[in-house]
């Protein structure tokens, strides 16, 4: 099984979002352990107790740590501005050095002065040898994969799939009452207010015998690596792994999108939310369509919240058709 626009393994902390997937799919469990590799040697990530000792060549149990890192923190930041700042109150300036500071400039093209402090706040940081991933209590990944799930959901009798036709080519505004757009709401507007910034990520195959790595995800932090993360793609789904004499691995890199890219990460820095809030007010001012979702909202959300938000809007979908109420343009506060 090959995850064609990169690795995504499905984790939540909402029961009823797992519930609900898991309608469309059986799901085996599957946990994401990641390595990296940080001038020469190999760590575990999230940076937990091992990285910790391993990284400063100790033998600290979970309070002597905790102790450790504060020292090494900076206490001067209260309330960290950018991710920088964020990263050197937490953990300090080694630490942010080997794991953060070159990963997120390959990652974002930007130095982490300039990036929101919520994106370091993805990760956690645990004194116990606990290395999963995700914090989640739910996870796992599509036993046929992502393709048969989708199919699944879109498998009910009243619903029409039109492949392969540009949005601009339909004539949506006079062929139906209403619009759900999940694209680029910069390009809806035929980006009117200008081209909102994303990140995209290329994809470079190849193929070895046997284990490539030893594992699904390796990061590699260093700024002189030009890739980001190697994934191999068997070791998602170890439940038919063995099976396989061959491997399929992806370097992954990162690079600002241009005009006809797959829009992977907004970027969100000051530029881009100036524009996000004008073409917000746009879409206020704009009958007959609400926009969703990663792309139609601009925010970097993960699997579990985009379905969240939509199963929200639906209620409230319905709701508003009950009272013959107009549907709004968003379901969320992007204020
Ligand atoms: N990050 C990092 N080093 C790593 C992994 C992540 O600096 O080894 C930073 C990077 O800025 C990244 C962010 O943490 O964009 C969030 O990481 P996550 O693994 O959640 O990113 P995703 O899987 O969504 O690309």
């Amino acid at each position: 099984m090959i995850h064609r626009y990169g690795p995504h393994i499905f984790h939540t902390a909402h029961e009823h979002v797992w519930n609900y997937i898991q309608t469309f799919g059986r799901f085996r469990p599957y946990v994401n352990r990641v390595k990296a590799i940080s001038n020469g040697r190999v760590y575990t990530l999230p940076v937990n107790l091992l990285t910790i000792n391993q990284f400063f060549g100790k033998t600290m149990g979970p309070l002597e740590a905790r102790r450790f890192i504060a020292e090494r923190a900076d206490r001067t930041i209260t309330q960290p501005a950018n991710f920088e700042e964020q990263a050197l109150s937490m953990i300090g300036r080694d630490l942010y050095q080997a794991f953060f500071r070159g990963y997120t400039r390959k990652q974002w093209g930007l130095d982490p002065r300039q990036l929101p402090a919520s994106i370091l706040k993805r990760l956690p940081v645990r004194f116990n040898y606990d290395d999963n991933y995700f914090s989640h209590p739910y996870q796992g990944i599509p036993e046929d994969g992502y393709t048969a799930l989708i199919e699944n959901i879109l498998d009910i009798p009243k619903l029409t799939v039109q492949l392969n036709v540009r949005f601009e080519e339909l004539n949506a505004d006079r062929d139906f009452d209403h619009i759900f757009y999940t694209g680029p709401i910069d390009r809806y507007f035929g980006f009117a207010h200008g081209r909102l910034g994303y990140r995209t990520l290329d994809f470079e195959r190849f193929d070895d015998e046997g284990d490539h790595q030893g594992t699904a995800v390796i990061n590699y932090c260093d700024e002189d690596v030009p890739y980001t993360r190697i994934s191999e793609h068997k070791h998602f789904a170890p439940w038919e792994a063995d099976s396989f004499k061959k491997t399929v691995c992806f370097r992954e890199y990162s690079r600002l999108s241009a005009p006809g890219d797959t829009p992977y990460y907004p970027i969100r820095l000051a530029t881009e939310t100036r524009m996000l809030k004008d073409y917000v007010a746009l879409a206020r001012q704009t009958t007959g369509v609400s926009f969703l979702g990663r792309l139609g909202t601009y925010r970097y959300l993960d699997m579990d919240v985009t379905i969240a938000e939509a199963l929200v809007a639906c209620n409230r979908i319905d709701e508003l058709l009950a009272e013959d109420a107009p549907l709004p343009a968003f379901f969320v506060d992007l204020d």
